[in-house]
């Protein structure tokens, strides 16, 4: 492990944290929360960098009363007119990407590299939903039985609630805000408590770019459950969705049923990552590095658990070692930093307790596998062999710098263990043989298959789980489409 020098006090590596907002943005404006103010700490060096608005029941109706406001207007607004805004969001963003990466990473304590990596692709929603905002077309049939003809055409949903996690603060919100305004929605938006201060610069940012008053709305609060089931039971709400654990989106998904609201749920994940004899050890090991150690395990998509046949096994573990403990451990703003810290304390307790699970199990420690002494939320990069399936870690998202590996024979063997588990959102196979590859992406139980490469994420692409991972897709032309209601019209010519 390679930890560098830490500090108590956070490296703002340059940023003037006075002049971002803390505010609640409603209705264009900057307002104080009913709520006392909130602290945000820098996980590198458990400093408070801020203190942000926290929003009540009373702000967020005030919040829902913008969108319904604006609503009218932005539905109303030429799909050319608001393509036209999006993409100036996309340059605004691009324009001011290094910015947004260090306010990333210094609120949410990942690497430079992996918050530059973030905002480049949290950009390409508002490029992608630019030119998704003006081909959403409708259909002209004739019905079967000829008596009439079906038109069908796609409104927006109406006002919606959007909630988004700690891990990806600026991703995760434009994902959602971008196709919400494409399809010609109003949102009211709920940041991560962890991770506000970059949901309130692109707030600032989207009306720059010429999103009108009202429109997108940013609230943040140490109430989440009350705020949400109060804007959930308002009938000009039509649409949540929300992006987090498994566990709170189960609780989401019944508080909206009350309102029989559409609900899109982009939920946890438990990524098998499959590595056949007959792979390329080094596309294997670039792979799983990606898979694995993009923002240091805190993904969803994050391959928790290791599978490798026998006849490749002592190899990759070898090689997997050798990568995991030369990785630079540090706080996120410092630009020789591969891995920053975990986002909070208790993340870190999980981290150690599925660690001492599996070895008191039997696992084995080849590097890490114990927490540093001294400040931040650390966690080294940890890989353990021989994981029994029993391990809690197996069934669990493990959130951090974790590899467990464990050996497998035979296809069947190893498909049964990648799809026992409640979730199915992402899995990665490496394999030499195509013809392989596509027949186990067929029988993995996930809604993204990556072969013989680390990555899934693009904004082109529908992005979503099956199982308990979530309801529906973002991204590609499908992420709009969760914003839209087609209408249907029958007509007799
Ligand atoms: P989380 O605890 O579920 O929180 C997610 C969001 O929900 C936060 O804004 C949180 O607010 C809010 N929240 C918590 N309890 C709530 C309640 N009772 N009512 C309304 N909102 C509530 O998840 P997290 O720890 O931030 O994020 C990690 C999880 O997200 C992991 O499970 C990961 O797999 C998942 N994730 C999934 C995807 C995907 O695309 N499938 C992408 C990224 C992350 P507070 O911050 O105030 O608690």
């Amino acid at each position: 492990m390679n930890i560098a020098a830490r500090d108590t006090k956070p490296d703002t590596t340059g940023l003037d944290l006075d002049g971002f907002a803390r505010g609640l943005f409603i209705a264009g404006q900057w307002r104080e929360g009913r709520g006392s103010r909130i602290p945000v700490v820098d996980p590198s060096s458990e400093a408070v960098i801020a203190h942000i608005a926290n929003a009540d029941v009373a702000d967020a109706a005030a919040a829902v009363d913008a969108a319904a406001a604006a609503a009218p207007g932005w539905a109303a607004t030429a799909p050319r007119k608001r393509s036209e805004i999006l993409r100036r969001c996309f340059e605004l963003m691009t324009e001011r990407a290094e910015m947004l990466a260090k306010l990333i990473s210094l609120e949410n304590g990942k690497a430079l590299r992996d918050a530059r990596g973030e905002v480049a692709y949290a950009a390409e929603f508002f490029r992608w939903n630019a030119e998704e905002a003006v081909r959403i077309v409708g259909d002209f049939a004739r019905a079967p039985a000829g008596a009439n003809h079906i038109v069908v055409g796609y409104e927006p949903i109406g006002i919606c609630v959007l909630i988004t996690p700690w891990n990806f603060p600026a991703a995760m919100a434009t994902r959602k805000i971008a196709p919400a305004l494409a399809a010609g929605c109003t949102v009211v938006l709920k940041p991560a408590t962890e991770t506000p201060l970059t949901a309130y610069a692109l707030a600032a940012l989207y009306r720059e770019a010429g999103v009108p008053d009202g429109v997108v709305n940013v609230i943040t609060t140490s109430t989440p459950g009350p705020v949400t089931s109060a804007m959930l039971a308002d009938p000009r709400v039509r649409k949540l969705s929300f992006t987090g654990s498994t566990g709170v989106g189960r609780t989401l998904l019944a508080e909206a049923s009350k309102s029989v609201i559409s609900c899109s749920m982009e939920l946890g994940g438990n990524a098998p990552l499959i590595v056949f004899d007959d792979a390329d050890l080094d596309t294997a090991i670039e792979g799983a590095m990606v898979a694995k150690m993009r923002n240091a395990g805190e993904a969803c998509t994050a391959a928790n658990r290791l599978y490798v046949q026998s006849g490749i096994y002592e190899k990759f573990v070898a090689a997997l070692t050798k990568r995991m403990e030369a990785l630079a451990v540090g706080a996120g703003t410092d630009q020789a930093t591969e891995c920053g810290p975990m986002i909070t304390a208790k993340a870190v307790a999980k981290i150690e307790r599925l660690v001492d699970d599996a070895v008191t199990r039997g696992a084995k420690v080849k590097c890490g596998g114990k927490k540093p002494s001294g400040s931040g939320f650390f966690y080294p990069p940890t890989v353990l062999t021989d994981v029994p399936a029993d391990a809690e870690m197996a069934g669990e998202e493990i959130f951090g710098p974790v590899a467990p590996i464990s050996r497998f024979d035979s296809e069947d063997e190893v498909v049964a263990r990648a799809n026992d588990t409640e979730y199915g959102l992402a899995a990665y196979v490496f394999t030499g043989d195509l013809a392989r590859g596509l027949r186990i992406s067929r029988r993995i139980e996930a809604g993204m298959i990556a072969l013989n490469r680390g990555l899934v994420s693009d904004p082109a692409a529908p992005f979503g789980g099956v199982k308990q991972s979530g309801l529906g897709r973002e991204g590609g032309s499908h992420g709009v489409l969760e914003f839209c209601e087609p209408k249907y019209v029958a007509v007799t010519l």
